[in-house]
């Protein structure tokens, strides 16, 4: 996938789909909000270091770990027993591999991996034998791996851990640290710094959903962050009458697992923690597609426009399972552009310095930079950049584009 190729998009196609869709859908997380990235990254790695540290009896020197930008990207993936970082292609062609501070060469990455240099048994999930890093809260798990293994190597931790080990206890920090609100030191840790973790694109957000009401859109919340950070970040970004957004409230839906077919969780009320059915502007949990598909009642299954940055959970299944209209949130397309304001840009540099770009690999498509061109109909940098094709749409009409 090309810059260009992805400017390129058939823009027609999409507006006629536009004007015929009756839901408009967003994930939240790197959709709606924008992060100031090294800033989370610090901050998730904090956390875990903490849990290890404190209920996993690591050494204290591991709450030394001051987050490296260049050490772990986004689209990595932990091989959990070969104790590795990896970058693979749109074929599954192993193309980096770091192992403590070691960058691989192509005959090193062939003696570990075999000749062909593809990678078994991954299929774009997290499994046994991968962690994906699929987003930037997950970046700082990936950084303590490598770092960790190294210090496991070099005898600093006693009693020594294997892989699966470390694997396993970065795992429950992860869970600890994002499963429940009112624990951990995450969720204060932002409340306490809104602006210092947030991109403030409040205005946009706002006048995005005000021109989507007036085009009689229908709009919904698919994320799966949980009820109390839902809430702290969008009554930040959107007010305290956030709710008054969105016509359908879904939370802590468990995408990938929300889209497929075998699914059939219930929807939860938040409130209550009972079943319950879908109601308009209510906040529910868990859920699955199809009870989702029957109560919105469409003609066409792409009568639903669904933004989302998650290749996996929000983009591929959303289009193989249901065949939504799916618009993935690139926000490092911005990178190509050098428009890119956030403080994580300073980095760059430094993490093209092992990774290259998070959408190529060795000029070819990165594997997740295929899958976003294979599934996605339509690409936007930010809801922000969204906006401004939609005003001129809307300003000169669908029909004369
Ligand atoms: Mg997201």
């Amino acid at each position: 996938m090309s810059q260009q190729k992805s400017k390129s998009k058939p823009k027609k196609i999409f507006w006629k789909r536009y004007l015929s869709s009756k839901y408009v859908g967003f994930d939240l997380d790197h959709t709606i909000s924008k992060y100031h990235k090294l800033k989370l990254s610090i901050l998730s790695t904090k956390c875990y270091t903490k849990y290890l540290v404190n209920e996993k009896g690591y050494p204290e020197k591991v709450l030394k770990f001051a987050f490296d930008p260049k050490i772990c990207v986004k689209g990595n993936l932990v091989d959990i027993e070969k104790g590795n970082l990896l970058k693979v292609d749109s074929e599954k062609k192993i193309c980096k591999v770091l192992h403590g501070d070691k960058i691989f060469n192509e005959s090193e990455i062939a003696k570990e991996y075999g000749e062909n240099l593809i990678l078994d048994g991954f299929e774009g999930f997290s499994n046994k034998k991968y962690l994906v890093i699929g987003t930037y809260f997950e970046i700082g798990a990936g950084y303590c791996f490598n770092r960790l293994v190294l210090m496991s190597e070099k005898g600093g931790l006693k009693p020594k851990k294997t892989n699966q080990e470390i694997y396993s206890d970065l795992i429950e920090s992860l869970i600890y640290t994002y499963r429940v609100y009112e624990q951990g030191d995450f969720y204060p840790s932002v409340s306490q710094d809104l602006p210092g973790i947030f991109d403030d694109n409040t205005k946009d957000l706002k006048q995005l959903f005000r021109l989507l009401r007036k085009d009689n859109k229908k709009i919904f919340l698919l994320t799966n962050s949980i009820f109390g950070y839902v809430n702290l970040t969008l009554d930040y970004l959107l007010g305290s009458n956030w709710q008054e957004y969105f016509d359908l409230i879904l939370m802590y839906a468990k995408k990938p697992v929300f889209f497929q077919s075998g699914s059939q969780t219930p929807f939860i009320d938040v409130k209550t923690q009972k079943e319950c059915s879908l109601k308009i502007r209510y906040p529910l949990q868990n859920g699955n597609v199809k009870d989702l598909m029957k109560f919105l009642d469409l003609e066409q299954n792409n009568e639903i426009i669904y933004f989302g940055d998650h290749p996996i959970g929000d983009v591929r299944e959303a289009k193989n399972h249901v065949n939504w209209t799916t618009v993935s949130v690139i926000e490092e397309l911005d990178i190509y552009n050098n428009e890119q304001s956030d403080n994580y840009s300073e980095s760059i540099e430094k993490r093209k310095q092992i990774w290259g770009d998070y959408l190529f690999c060795n000029k070819k498509p990165s594997y997740w930079g295929s899958i976003l061109n294979q599934f996605s109909d339509y690409q936007t940098a930010s809801l922000s950049h969204f906006l401004i094709d939609l005003q001129k749409f809307q300003k000169f009409g669908a029909l004369d584009n």
